[in-house]
């Protein structure tokens, strides 16, 4: 792993990193890789760009991003793909730290997709809150997508494992590469974020996210639930996976919680979003 060029404008970028042509037959530009540079170290980037020019085994990513994997030296690593690929059950891959996707799905379902890609550890209960609501309305239209990551040490989770929604690619989640064409008329994204209180963003119509709000206020006491339609956590980016999976990128509910929100209401947030959701599909 070595420098980034001034010319990439990757210098301040934590998350992405450019290969060779080699690795980009493997790992192309918007997919994603686990770099491995020792057992203790190992963190999950975004190709941002494949450089022709370089040598086969050139990866080049930022300072910034190889303090991730604990250092800000150039070092020799392993290129993985960022899930796990043993079959494990949740309870397995939190022991061994791993980072799992899981997919409940029928192919005819159109209606509402629960998704939580932050889970495990690195957003903590927002897998556990996708799965609860998708519970409350079994039987009907609804499919969830999660992906967990876990990691053994005191380390932080969300810096090993977190992919940002509007980078997280089917090219990289196989599950979620067989619904990414399906065009879910809802989806709703669960989120963990370090400001209090709940934001409902997303690209969906403001009228929906006013009922999400409602519903959410109502079970969360004095915690602020606040409709935002722009700006940091907004979610509204059409390049947002809980939008672009929807029909038109329109129907995305991005649900960002405080760590209060996600350890005292996580689950009554999620009973309130199923019970928006009876109604529509
Ligand atoms: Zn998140």
């Amino acid at each position: 792993m070595t420098q980034t060029l001034k010319d990439q404008g990757l210098n301040s970028d934590p998350w992405s990193c450019s290969v060779s042509a080699a690795i980009g037959d493997v790992f192309g530009v918007g997919s994603q890789l686990r770099v491995r540079r020792d057992v203790d170290n190992l963190a999950v980037y975004t190709v941002a760009e494949i450089r022709e020019q370089d040598p086969a085994n050139v990866v080049r990513m930022s300072s910034i991003a190889r303090q991730r994997l604990g250092t800000s030296d150039v070092f020799t690593g392993t290129l993985h793909t960022p899930l796990s690929t043993k079959l494990m059950t949740d309870a397995q891959a939190e022991n061994a730290g791993a980072f799992v996707e899981r997919i409940a799905d029928h192919p005819q379902n159109q209606g509402l997709l629960l998704m939580a890609p932050h889970g495990g550890r690195i957003e903590f209960n927002t897998d556990h809150q996708a799965r609860l609501a998708a519970k409350d309305l079994a039987g009907g239209d609804v499919s969830t997508w999660c992906c967990s990551g876990w990691r053994t040490d005191n380390g932080s989770t969300h810096s090993r494992w977190h992919v940002s929604t509007t980078e997280i690619s089917p090219l990289s989640f196989p599950g979620l590469a067989t619904i990414a064409n399906r065009g879910f008329a809802y989806a709703v994204g669960f989120h963990g974020m370090k400001a209090d209180g709940v934001l409902v963003g997303g690209g969906a119509p403001n009228e929906l996210k006013q009922m999400v709000r409602q519903a959410i206020k109502s079970v969360v006491g004095n915690n602020p639930v606040t409709v935002v339609n722009g700006g940091k956590n907004s979610g509204v980016s059409d390049t947002n996976v809980v939008n672009w999976i929807t029909a038109g990128n329109g129907g995305g509910i991005q649900l960002e919680q405080s760590s209060e929100i996600r350890s005292k209401y996580w689950s009554d947030v999620a009973h309130a979003v199923a019970d928006v959701f009876a109604d529509l599909i």
